[in-house]
C-alpha cells in the first residue's frame, strides 16, 4: 500500500493521518481475512446454522457483498471461499503460510444461504460454507483510509492496483493513472486522468493458484472455472468498495453482459480481452481527456 499526500501544510498532521489510514488495513485484515483462522469472518464460517453476532465492520462488508450478489444475478458470490481454498488460493500473503481451514463446505451453497439480521447484528449461515470477502474489503479499506485523509486536498491511496485519488497529483490538474498491459504487465496500456474517484483493476495475470488449477483468482460460481474472455477489467467509480466489487462481478459476467451491468450501475469500465481488444462503457472516454 502506498499513500501520497501532496504538499500538506503540516508534516506531522500528515504523518498522523497516514498512520490512522494504514491502521484500517490491519483492522479489516483482522476481521475479514480468509487467510487467518482467527479472523472474525473465519470464526463465523466455522459456525453453521445459528445466528452469530458480528462487528459493524463485518456486517457492513457482508451486507454489501450480498447486494452485489443479488444485483449481478449470482455472478458475484461471497460464499466461494471453499472453492477458492480447494483450488489452492489459500496462502497468507503476509506470512507465506498455507492456510487449511479444515472446514467442510457444501458444493451447493450460495449467497442465498447467508441470512442477515440488522436488528440483532447477526449473521446466520444456513449451509456449511466459507465466506470470501476478497472482492469487497480491499476497496472498503481504501474508502476508510480516504476518510482519515479528508482534511487534505490532494492525495492518493494505492493498494496493489486498487486506487483512490483526491484533488490532483504532483504535476497535473488531476492524477495520471497508468493501466497495465495485461499481457506485458511491465508496460502501460493507457493512461487515465482522474480526480476524486476510485480506479480498480482486476487482471487474469494477477494471482495464480499454487496447486495447478488452470484458472486465476476470479471464479464463476456457476461453472467453478475462471472466466476466459477477459484479461483485465478496470472500473472507475465514486468509491473503491463499489469499483472493486462491481469490477469482479462484471469480470464473471463477461465482456458484453459485464459492460451492460456496469452501465446499469452508473459506473464506467474498460475491458481488455486476452488478444488485447478493448471494449468500454459509453462514458469511459471522458477519463482520457
Ligand atoms: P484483486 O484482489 O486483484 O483486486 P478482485 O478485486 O478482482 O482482485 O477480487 C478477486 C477476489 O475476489 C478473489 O481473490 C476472491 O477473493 C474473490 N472472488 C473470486 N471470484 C469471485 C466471485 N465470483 N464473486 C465474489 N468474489 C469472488
Ligand atoms: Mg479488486
Amino acid at each position: 500500500m502506498t499513500i501520497d499526500i501532496i504538499e500538506p501544510d503540516s508534516a506531522q498532521a500528515a504523518a498522523e493521518s497516514v498512520e490512522r489510514a494504514f491502521s484500517w488495513f490491519s483492522e479489516i485484515e483482522r476481521r475479514c481475512s480468509r487467510f487467518d483462522l482467527d479472523s472474525e469472518v473465519m470464526r463465523l464460517s466455522a459456525q453453521i446454522g445459528s445466528p452469530v453476532v458480528v462487528s459493524e465492520l463485518l456486517f457492513q462488508a457482508i451486507t454489501f457483498a450480498l447486494s452485489v450478489a443479488e444485483l449481478s444475478g449470482g455472478a458475484f458470490d461471497p460464499t466461494l471461499g471453499g472453492s477458492l481454498e480447494a483450488r489452492g488460493f489459500n496462502r497468507n500473503y503476509q506470512t507465506g503460510e498455507t492456510v487449511d481451514s479444515g472446514l467442510r463446505t457444501a458444493a451447493v451453497a450460495t449467497y442465498a444461504d447467508v441470512v442477515l439480521d440488522p436488528v440483532g447484528s447477526t449473521i446466520t449461515l444456513l449451509r456449511p460454507l466459507i465466506l470470501d470477502l476478497g472482492a469487497v474489503v480491499k476497496g472498503m479499506a481504501i474508502d476508510l483510509a480516504a476518510l482519515e485523509l479528508r482534511s487534505f486536498e490532494n492525495y492518493s491511496i494505492n493498494a496493489g492496483g486498487d486506487i483512490y485519488v483526491a484533488g490532483h497529483g504532483p504535476d497535473s490538474d488531476r492524477w495520471n493513472i497508468g493501466l497495465r498491459n495485461p499481457r506485458q504487465p511491465d508496460q502501460i496500456f493507457e493512461t487515465l486522468r482522474v480526480s476524486n474517484v476510485s480506479v480498480c483493476t482486476s487482471g487474469d495475470y494477477e494471482r495464480r493458484s499454487g496447486n495447478g488449477f488452470a484458472g486465476h483468482h476470479i471464479v464463476n460460481p456457476k461453472t467453478r472455472r475462471s472466466p476466459p474472455a477477459i484479461a483485465s477489467l478496470t472500473v472507475v467509480a465514486p468509491t473503491a468498495m463499489v469499483a472493486d466489487a462491481l469490477g469482479t462481478a462484471a469480470f464473471v459476467l463477461g465482456p458484453r453482459r459485464g459492460l451492460r451491468f456496469l452501465e446499469r450501475q452508473g459506473v464506467e469500465g474498460l475491458i481488455v480481452s486476452p488478444t488485447l481488444v478493448s471494449h468500454e462503457t459509453k462514458g469511459f472516454s471522458r477519463y482520457r481527456q
